[in-house]
């Protein structure tokens, strides 16, 4: 380890150890260890604003969280259920507020005569199975008529899930993203969803909106108190002071824009006030207009999703100013995305507290770390994921086992181009020999978005090569409709996972964590939430140009492999994985973050 990372690491650790003082050893269950944990967030003035009927909201488009009925489309979903669980976790009164869709979307492959088929099915989910409760309904005014959409909650602990739903409101991410629908989407769980939280009695403390598509809801909200008789001015200041505007995307450019004459069908006609009308009208540029642009005008707070994105988003306000975004890490709920017997040995060991928080000496508690340890937890860990892949068919409709002492590669995560799922395909003649010399296997799997052709085209390609070639026929292998279920047991099974988007282009990643919390080895390049710890802390891929990242990428391969049949090293590099990371992928440590942000 180097004395560099190690000092960044212990800056770090004095930013969350707060609640890991004194608070090892017993589950949070009973009303002491509430009391406790609340006590040590008010000494640093956190949660005095937030209470049962002002609590923590959040704002979603995207929930990914099937247990409750809703599947998302990837990170973005997946964040902000790992909030509202670490939340729960920690007893903080919070609502997350999103649509039920009633239908969603399953991918599936079969080999046919003429190449892999991929074809999308769609099927209907219902709330009552997921133990949703019927409150009662809202309207909002869309295209002239009035819809009436349903408020339907669960109750999860201090938290709860409010959702708005019709038997029309379509599947996630349906039509356009510039599209009418996708605007009725948006503007239903805006003005929809903030009466949904009146109707249950609640006001929010704050409203973080997790991407602009959500920013209606602090549109209602700044309508609400401007038509109630606050003054407009007082009432911009009031709601901006409010609202976070988290962002996850890069560039603003690349945004869907409406028009005048969408707005006048869907948005303007549920506004009560004159003056916030006019204010928004007063935002359109040439007939148009970005959410960005007004998201930004009604949060003061701002945040992106790791420290490089917070530095390099690039967005500028409707005056022509560059908007600064405050960098937070985003984290995962680690109960869920770990094994247990992994997150036994985690405590057990003193590294994690009972709040999923490091320790005060996690860094020197990891020294404990046995490579024999690690080879028995991933052998269960490849048990568990095995079961998985016992009823989950590969491209060819088969289901595979993956040998308990082979090695096991994967890349798992949304198949957008600047991910680049084919990097590791780019010479099959070296990737078929790091395979073979280490009775190694490849396992690939996500899902191309609907209409991404480029996209389905490369996916057919790397499946074609596969099977024209015996020896990677044997050993690689495609899973079609990724999900958590698969995330969460590769993450757990496999030995070596590989990320590797084009530097700059991925805002956080939350998957390479899912990775290293169960004790794997990361292969990634310096990119996202990676890139908050330094570039020696994983086997990193660099390169200036796109050949030497792929030179680079199989080097790492053939490391990763002979580190995993040589203990000594095997252990040096989860030790200098978990030293840099464990604090960044502490979901508690994301939450607690957040509050010290706001409050
Ligand atoms: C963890 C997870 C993600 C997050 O993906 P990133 O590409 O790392 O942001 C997406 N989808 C699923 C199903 C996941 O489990």
């Amino acid at each position: 380890m180097t004395s560099v990372g190690r000092k960044k690491k212990v800056d770090i650790v004095k930013d969350t150890d707060f609640v890991s003082k004194n608070l090892l050893s017993h589950p949070l269950e009973n009303i002491e260890d509430v009391e406790e944990f609340y006590a040590a967030i008010n000494r640093h003035h956190l949660t005095h604003a937030i209470t049962k009927d002002r609590p923590y909201t959040y704002w979603t488009i995207e929930l990914y969280d099937k247990k409750n009925g809703i599947r998302g489309g990837g990170g973005l979903g997946v964040l902000a259920a790992d909030t509202r669980r670490v939340a729960e976790q920690s007893n903080v009164p919070f609502v997350l507020i999103t649509p039920f869709y009633p239908s969603e979307q399953h991918q599936h492959y079969e080999r046919t005569a003429d190449g892999f088929n991929n074809y999308t099915t769609h099927e209907p989910v219902e709330y009552q199975k997921y133990g949703y409760q019927l409150l009662d309904s809202v309207n909002i005014h869309c295209n002239n008529t009035l819809v009436k959409l349903d408020v339907i909650e669960k109750v999860l602990g201090s938290t709860r899930i409010l959702c708005i739903t019709e038997p029309g409101f379509g599947e996630l991410y349906s039509g356009d993203s510039g599209g009418d629908h996708r605007l009725y989407q948006e503007v239903a769980l805006g003005f929809g969803g903030y009466q949904a939280l009146k109707l249950a009695g609640l006001k929010p403390a704050i409203m973080q909106l997790n991407e602009v598509a959500t920013f209606f809801a602090a549109l209602a909200r700044l309508d609400e108190l401007a038509k109630n008789g606050m003054d407009f001015y007082e009432a911009v200041v009031y709601t901006r002071k409010h609202t976070l505007y988290t962002n996850h995307t890069l560039v603003q450019a690349a945004e869907a824009e409406f028009s005048y004459e969408q707005f006048k069908h869907y948005v303007f006609p549920n506004l009560k006030s004159l003056a916030v009308k006019q204010w928004l009208k007063d935002k359109f540029e040439n007939g148009r207009i970005k959410l960005s642009s007004v998201t930004i005008e009604i949060a003061e707070l701002r945040s992106g999703v790791s420290k490089l994105h917070a530095r390099v988003a690039n967005y500028r306000d409707l005056a022509g100013n560059k908007v600064k975004f405050k960098a937070v890490t985003n984290g995962i709920d680690i109960p869920t995305w770990t094994s247990k017997e992994v997150v036994k040995y985690l405590t057990d060991k003193g590294i994690i507290d009972k709040f999923f928080l490091p320790t005060e000496d996690y860094l020197e508690k990891i020294e404990t770390i046995d490579a024999k340890d690690i080879i028995k937890l991933k052998k269960q860990g490849r048990k568990e994921l095995n079961k998985v892949l016992a009823k989950r068919p590969n491209q060819y409709g088969k289901y595979i086992e993956i040998p308990e002492n082979a090695l096991l590669f994967d890349f798992k995560r949304r198949f957008v181009d600047y991910k680049r799922p084919w990097l590791a395909f780019s010479e099959p003649e070296r990737l078929k020999t790091i395979l073979k010399e280490h009775n190694a296997y490849y396992i690939l799997s996500g899902r191309v978005h609907e209409g991404d052709h480029k996209m389905a085209e490369k996916l057919q390609n790397i499946l074609n090569l596969v099977d024209s070639d015996p020896e990677l026929k044997r050993r690689v292998f495609y899973l079609p409709d990724y999900d958590e279920e698969l995330g969460r047991a590769l993450s757990i099974g496999s030995n070596i996972s590989i990320n590797n988007p084009v530097v700059g282009l991925e805002a956080c990643g939350t998957s390479w964590m899912k990775d290293i919390i169960n004790l794997g080895l990361l292969i990634s390049t310096h990119d996202g939430g990676v890139a908050d710890a330094a570039a020696d802390s994983y086997l990193n891929i660099h390169g200036n140009t796109e050949q030497e990242e792929i030179n680079s990428l199989y080097l790492r391969m053939e490391e990763g492999a002979a580190a995993w049949q040589h203990e000594f090293d095997l252990e040096y590099l989860i030790k200098l994985e978990l030293s840099a990371f464990l604090p960044i992928i502490s979901g508690t440590r994301m939450l607690k973050d957040y509050l010290d942000y706001l409050f």
